[in-house]
C-alpha cells in the first residue's frame, strides 16, 4: 500500500474531497469540545441534533427545496426506495407508469410489480439503453399514481436533459448519480431519491425528498420504517439513523459552498466530463457508448473494439494510478465515474494517459 492518493474513478461509493476526509479525520475522536466521536454520540442529543439541523438547513438551501417538501434520511440506500416508493404512493389509483433506460430503473419496475399494476411508459432497451427517449416517446397513462425515472443511468452512461411533462401525475426520480451536480427545479416532482455514497457522503443512507402531500397513503402492510409518514413524523429518527453519515453529507455539503453550490458544480462537472469526451471523439481507438446527446456527465462510458485492448487500458490506467475504470459487466469496455469529488485534474490526467496509449496502440 502505498500513502499517495489514487485517483477513484469508481461508480460508488465513490471519491469524497480530500478537505472533507482531513477535516472528518481532524474531527474524529473529539468532534468540537465535545469529548467524543460523532460516531459515538446519541442521536437525541443536543450536540447530535445541531449537526442534524444544519445538515438539512443546508441541503434545502442549496437544492432550494420548497416548504411543501419534506428531507429524511432512510436506511437501505436507493433499492429500498424501489419497493418504498409504490408501497407509499401507488395505493391512490394501483398503478403506475415507469420509464426504463437502465438497470436500476429496469429493477425499480419490477420491484413496484409486486404492488400494482406498472406500465412501462417508455424503454431504451432496443438499443442497449445507449439513449434517452423523447418527450413525444413517453407513452403516459392518466390513471398512473406516479411516474417513475432515473435521471442518470450509472452502468450505460446516460443522463435525461429535460425533466419529462407528466400533466398532474406526480413524478418520481432516482438521482442516485447526479444529485448536487446541477441545479433542479424541486417543485416539479412530487418526489426525489439517493443512494448517497456517489455525490454526497460515504454509503448507508438514501436521502428521500418528498411533496409532504404524497405521505399518509401507504399500502397496509408498509414497514414502519419504510412509511414515508411516519419518517416525516420522526423527522428521520423513528429509530437511530445512520448518524455518521448524515455528519459527512454535511461536511460534503459545506465543500459544496466553496464551490459556487449546485450552480457553480454544473460548470465544473460540464467542463470535466467535455475534457473526456474531447479525447474520445478525436480518438480513432475510443467509442463513446452512448448517443452523444444523452451522453452523462458523471460516468462516462467508452471502449474499443476490441475487448483485449480494453482489459490492457484498464490494467495500464491502474499501474498509472487511475483505479476502477473497468465497465459494468453488461456494458463492457471502460467506465470513468467522475462525481462532483473527481478534482479536475484527476480528469486531465486520465485524458493525457487515454491520449498516450492510442499513440502506443
Ligand atoms: N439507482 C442508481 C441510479 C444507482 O446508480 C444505484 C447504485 N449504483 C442504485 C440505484 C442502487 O443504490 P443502492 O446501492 O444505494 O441501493
Amino acid at each position: 500500500m502505498s500513502n499517495e492518493r489514487i485517483f477513484n474513478f469508481s461508480a460508488g461509493p465513490s471519491v469524497l474531497p480530500l478537505s472533507v476526509l482531513e477535516q472528518a479525520a481532524a474531527e474524529m475522536t473529539n468532534y468540537r469540545g465535545s469529548g467524543m466521536s460523532v460516531m459515538e454520540m446519541s442521536h437525541r442529543s443536543k450536540v447530535y441534533l445541531s449537526i442534524f439541523e444544519e445538515v438539512k438547513a443546508d441541503l434545502k438551501r442549496i437544492m432550494k427545496i420548497p416548504d411543501t417538501h419534506e428531507i429524511l434520511f432512510t436506511p437501505g440506500g436507493a433499492t429500498l426506495q424501489f419497493s418504498a416508493v409504490p408501497m407509499n404512493l401507488i395505493g391512490k389509483t394501483g398503478k403506475a407508469d415507469y420509464a426504463v433506460t437502465g438497470n436500476f430503473s429496469n429493477l425499480a419496475m419490477k420491484e413496484a410489480k409486486k404492488y400494482g399494476e406498472i406500465h412501462v411508459a417508455c424503454s431504451s432497451e432496443d438499443r442497449n439503453h445507449t439513449y434517452i427517449p423523447a418527450q413525444s416517446d413517453i407513452s403516459l397513462s392518466p390513471d398512473a399514481s406516479y411516474f417513475h425515472y432515473c435521471s442518470n443511468n450509472t452502468i450505460f452512461g446516460t443522463e435525461w436533459k429535460y425533466v419529462p411533462e407528466t400533466g398532474d401525475v406526480p413524478i418520481v426520480c432516482d438521482m442516485s448519480s447526479n444529485i448536487l451536480s446541477l441545479p433542479v427545479d424541486v417543485s416539479k416532482f412530487g418526489l426525489i431519491y439517493a443512494g448517497v455514497q456517489k455525490n454526497m457522503a460515504p454509503a448507508g443512507a438514501a436521502v428521500v425528498i418528498l411533496d409532504k402531500s404524497l405521505a399518509g397513503h401507504e399500502l397496509p402492510f408498509t414497514p414502519k420504517l419504510m412509511s414515508y409518514q411516519i419518517m416525516i413524523d420522526g423527522d428521520s429518527m423513528h429509530n437511530t439513523p445512520p448518524c455518521y453519515t448524515i455528519y459527512m453529507l454535511g461536511l460534503v455539503l459545506k465543500w459544496l459552498d466553496t464551490q459556487g453550490g449546485v450552480e457553480g458544480m454544473q460548470k465544473i462537472k460540464a467542463a470535466k466530463a467535455k475534457i473526456l469526451y474531447d479525447v474520445i471523439d478525436e480518438s480513432k481507438l475510443f467509442i463513446g457508448c452512448a448517443d452523444k446527446d444523452a451522453r452523462s456527465d458523471m460516468n462516462i462510458t467508452f471502449k474499443t473494439d476490441n475487448e483485449e485492448l480494453d482489459n490492457k487500458f484498464v490494467k495500464a490506467a491502474t499501474l498509472a494510478g487511475f483505479e476502477n475504470l473497468k465497465g459494468h459487466r453488461v456494458v463492457g469496455g471502460m467506465r470513468a465515474s467522475i462525481y462532483n469529488a473527481m478534482p479536475t485534474v484527476g480528469v486531465e490526467k486520465l485524458a493525457e494517459f487515454m491520449r498516450d496509449f492510442e499513440s502506443n496502440n
